[in-house]
């Protein structure tokens, strides 16, 4: 168990939900103009909305999550790398980064790829532009202190809800103490280190492994011949996402969610105060609140409103891998920073290999080539570990933002966002459904929330158009 120190005020549990209640209570005499159905309405029960409405609920509010999927965590949520993992909080931003996609271009091994496809679209550049205004040196350690800070604190929320559902951790096949990261050379390790070091500052400890101190992994990556140089973090863990949100919508259930699913979004109406939420075919629902969790959907609905968001979606593949027989699970997850590539224990005799970022817009297709490539470098790691006749193929769109961090806070008068979470959306899901939850209530958030919000990018996202209900017209809708 993993001993985290500050963030006290989210340990509240019950008491905090029945003072919620009656905090709600005393809300319910101020006059309205009408009455709404439910306070709260999340869109998207992905791990990030799950997490949200659980916040909320837990503060007595009623909710209700509304999702275009037939249940929970059916999109970016459902197959991941499984990695909770503090240690990881470098961004997908910063100058030397842009070389390195330019290079994309001409190796088709290479973990990057810009579909040509996706250079007809202006939200490509609309994104790149934001993107490569993150990229500017001197940016890198404020974004990384962001990321860390939140994946700190989203670890202390979710070691709060495991120590209130310790079956939990058997339930979401959680398996991993901590990362090995493995480097190829000093220098690398050393760049790695330097570029940590906000990280670090944010109380998440990396450790250099030595051969006479090595973890039991470590010593295990040497006997299979693998000779490099390890940095251990112990605060990381790992878990299936989806096994996690499905757990916690039942959770939610029972503190009074409702969760509509086969529920398009397709508008949004302000009606004196109260947001009419127009779904496809369905009549529209009514609450005071709306807290947007729709990942790669979020654009297209942010857009009903006129408020741009720089997001993209980023292709990423996640290949699971049965260990052959006889082989130790690992005890924690492995990272290979030459070549992108993450292993994840899953249970007690399942690998998750995940790697790739690929600029495709939507296309969630497997290419298989590609896919090989990651396979190929997992069993280079692991030799004569992995079953690869037995491998599973999947792909995920990460909701990435154009700082790679999440974009959370109020945009509109009881319009609020969490979405953008990127690659890193299962460490931050809790923290930043707790983060929002605390502005939706107006209680005193834990964290900054300024770091977070939408304003921090130029104002390029502010259409000036006034708000009016739209339907359809959005691609998201397919
Ligand atoms: C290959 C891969 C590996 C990854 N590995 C890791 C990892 O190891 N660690 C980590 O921390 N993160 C990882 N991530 C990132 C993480 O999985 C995502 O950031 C996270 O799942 C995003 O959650 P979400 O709830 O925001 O989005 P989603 O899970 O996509 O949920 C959004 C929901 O919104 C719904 N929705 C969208 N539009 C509408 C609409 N119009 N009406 C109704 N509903 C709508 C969708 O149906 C969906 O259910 C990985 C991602 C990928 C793809």
């Amino acid at each position: 168990m993993v001993a985290i120190r500050r963030f006290p005020r989210v340990l509240q549990g019950r008491e905090q939900a029945s003072r919620g209640i009656r905090h709600i209570r005393r809300l319910s005499t101020l006059p309205t103009l009408s009455t709404p159905e439910v306070e709260d309405v999340v869109i998207g029960a992905g791990v990030v909305g799950t997490c949200t409405a659980y916040s909320l609920a837990r503060q007595g509010r009623r909710v209700k999550v509304l999702d275009r999927g037939s249940g929970p965590a059916q999109g970016s949520s459902w197959i991941n790398g499984t990695l909770i993992c503090p240690s990881l909080m470098l961004p997908w931003t910063g100058p030397q980064l842009i070389p390195k996609l330019l290079k994309s271009f001409f190796h088709p091994r290479h973990p990057l790829k810009v579909h040509p496809s996706v250079l007809c679209s202006l939200d490509t550049y609309y994104f790149a532009l934001h993107y490569l205004a993150s990229c500017r040196p001197g940016h890198g350690a404020r974004t990384t202190r962001r990321l860390a800070n939140l994946a700190r604190y989203s670890r202390h929320c979710l070691e709060t809800l495991l120590l209130s559902h310790p079956e939990l951790n058997g339930f979401m096949d959680r398996k991993a103490a901590g990362t090995l990261q493995v480097f190829d050379d000093q220098t690398a390790m050393q760049a790695c280190l330097d570029a940590s070091e906000e990280i670090q500052r944010a109380g998440v400890p990396l450790r250099i492994v030595r051969e006479e101190s090595g973890s039991d992994l470590a010593d295990r990556l040497r006997q299979t011949g693998h000779e490099a140089l390890y940095l251990y973090s112990p605060l990381d863990t790992n878990g299936d996402c989806a096994k996690f949100t499905h757990f916690l919508e039942r959770q939610c259930q029972e503190l009074g969610v409702r969760f509509r699913y086969d529920s398009v979004v397709q508008g949004f109406q302000d009606k004196n105060g109260l947001w009419e939420i127009a779904l496809r075919g369905q009549p529209p629902v009514r609450a005071r609140n709306v807290i947007l969790c729709a990942g790669t959907g979020s654009p297209s609905l942010a857009s009903l409103l006129g408020v741009r968001l720089p997001m993209a979606p980023v292709k990423g593949y996640a290949i699971t891998v049965p260990l052959k027989s006889g082989i130790q699970q690992l005890s924690s997850n492995v990272v290979q920073d030459s070549s992108k590539l993450y292993l994840a224990p899953l249970g007690p005799d399942l690998v998750r290999i995940t790697g790739f970022a690929e600029f495709a817009g939507f296309d969630a297709s497997v290419d298989m080539d590609r896919a090989m490539i990651l396979t190929e470098q997992a069993d280079k790691l692991l030799p004569n570990c992995l079953d690869l006749s037995r491998a599973e193929y999947h792909t995920g769109l990460r909701p990435l933002s154009a700082d790679d961090v999440p974009i959370i806070g109020k945009v509109q008068s009881n319009f609020f966002l969490n979405t953008g979470h990127g690659s890193k959306g299962w460490t931050h899901a809790a923290g930043s459904g707790q983060l929002v939850a605390d502005l939706v209530t107006g209680r005193q958030p834990d964290l900054d929330p300024e770091s977070y919000s939408l304003s921090r990018f130029f104002t390029l996202h502010q259409k000036d158009t006034p708000f009016d209900f739209q339907f359809g017209g959005a691609d998201f809708m397919a």
